[in-house]
């Protein structure tokens, strides 16, 4: 398997991600622990001019920068109306300019991929699609209470791979009742759409029951039949090898793509771009040159977010000190196989390290190395990244590099 040169979707500075939430849903899924809000009429203006709101009191938090991607998740961002979405990408543009040749991601159930939604969406610039089939199974579909069935899933990917120039796939397993024969059919289709239709980008998350959820009410009535952990580590194996098989590289824990087809704008996350969220629970990451860092979250409630006063103002905030900033980077560093530039790294972050610090972090590299948890990249020597036995083992990893970067606080 060919990997690819990941240096693209390596951060430089002045480059910033936007990323906007749309919570709308038709219904809630019983697993699902996103800021969603299910209304009868979705109020695709009131929202738009709220989001605008907020992106101009928030305005000065764009100075200096240029968007390298645009991300509208959710929620169901497709329920949104092709007016509102122009809308609501020209009160980005308004802020912030947008790279020419940016990633512009919309995030879209399969119910709603008619031929003239992906025209207008393609007309607006989207230019990347991430659709949520969850599976290609009816019985699967069900279970999880999803609003499509497996052929709306499987032809409204197809129309979309047609318009659009890069589809991203979500697929579930451990799925409730799910069989290994089922998430086989289901990853023969998911080869089938690689080799034969140019789908770039699979995102594969095994089912967690969060508290709260409906799920989590059935599982402690003992009505959720989950399959359990070996069957979901032995799904998990399938999905490595049937990835690898039509040549997409596992390039995070989650998430697996042709080489350059990753998602720039996730990959912003794991390298620690700066980010701003705009819209119901977005979260944003501010960085400063002297290495701090602050970490804001929106309101999640819809109608806090609605009626706030200061339309910019945040839920919460969080600062942290360029240590603690260096730590998260090594952290997040070890859960993505993009690689992490140390020297890169302790350059930026010279004023916090000592000598000392340096020649611990390394020694836990180092150490890391030893167990075959961290390889350097065949023509990247100057980067780390987990190997794949180190991805599967990404707390360990990331523990181990947190605590050497932070030996004080433990
Ligand atoms: S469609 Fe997605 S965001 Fe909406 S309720 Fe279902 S899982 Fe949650």
């Amino acid at each position: 398997m060919s990997e690819a040169d990941v240096s693209a979707t390596h951060v430089r500075s002045g480059e910033i991600g936007v990323y906007v939430h749309v919570p709308f849903c038709e219904r809630l899924c019983p697993y699902c622990d996103f800021a969603v809000s299910v209304q009868r009429e979705i109020p695709h203006e009131a929202y738009v001019a709220r989001v605008a709101a907020e992106l101009n009191a928030r305005a000065g938090e764009f100075e200096g920068y240029e968007a390298v991607t645009l991300y509208v998740g959710g929620g169901t961002p497709s329920l949104l109306s092709g007016e509102a979405l122009g809308a609501l990408f020209e009160a980005v543009r308004d802020v912030v300019s947008v790279q020419k040749g940016a990633e512009v991601t919309l995030e879209a159930n399969p119910n709603q991929l008619s031929a003239a939604s992906l025209e207008t969406w393609r007309a607006l610039g989207v230019e990347r699609l991430s659709v949520g089939c969850q599976s290609f199974q009816d019985a699967q579909l069900k279970a999880l209470r999803r609003n499509h069935s497996a052929t709306q899933a499987i032809e409204g990917v197809e129309r979309a791979l047609e318009v659009m120039e890069r589809v991203s796939l979500d697929l579930m397993f451990g799925v409730p009742d799910q069989t290994m024969a089922a998430w086989e059919a289901d990853l023969a289709i998911m080869q089938r759409l690689v080799e034969e239709q140019g789908l770039d980008h699979v995102s594969a998350y095994n089912l967690t029951v969060e508290p709260g959820t409906a799920f989590w009410i059935r599982r402690k009535r003992g009505s959720l039949h989950l399959p359990d952990e070996d069957a979901s580590a032995a799904f998990l194996e399938r999905l490595v090898e049937c990835t690898a098989e039509v040549g997409l590289w596992r390039y995070e824990v989650s998430n697996f793509a042709v080489p350059g087809g990753e998602s720039r704008h996730n990959s912003g996350y794991w390298l620690r771009r700066p980010y701003v969220g705009v819209g119901v629970g977005a979260h944003s990451l501010r960085v400063a040159a002297d290495g701090r860092s602050w970490r804001r979250a929106n309101a999640r409630k819809y109608a806090s977010y609605m009626s706030q006063n200061d339309p910019g103002a945040p839920e919460s905030e969080e600062a942290l000190s360029a240590r603690e900033s260096f730590a998260e980077h090594l952290f997040l560093g070890a859960r993505s196989r993009l690689g992490l530039d140390l020297s890169g790294l302790f350059e930026r972050y010279a004023g916090v390290l000592s000598e000392a610090d340096k020649v611990r972090v390394g020694e836990a590299i180092n150490g890391l190395a030893t167990l075959g948890l961290l390889e350097r990249p065949e023509g990247s020597p100057h980067l780390w990244r987990p190997t794949l036995r180190g991805l599967d083992l990404g707390d360990t990893v990331a523990e181990r590099l947190y605590l050497a970067a932070t030996p004080d606080a433990h």
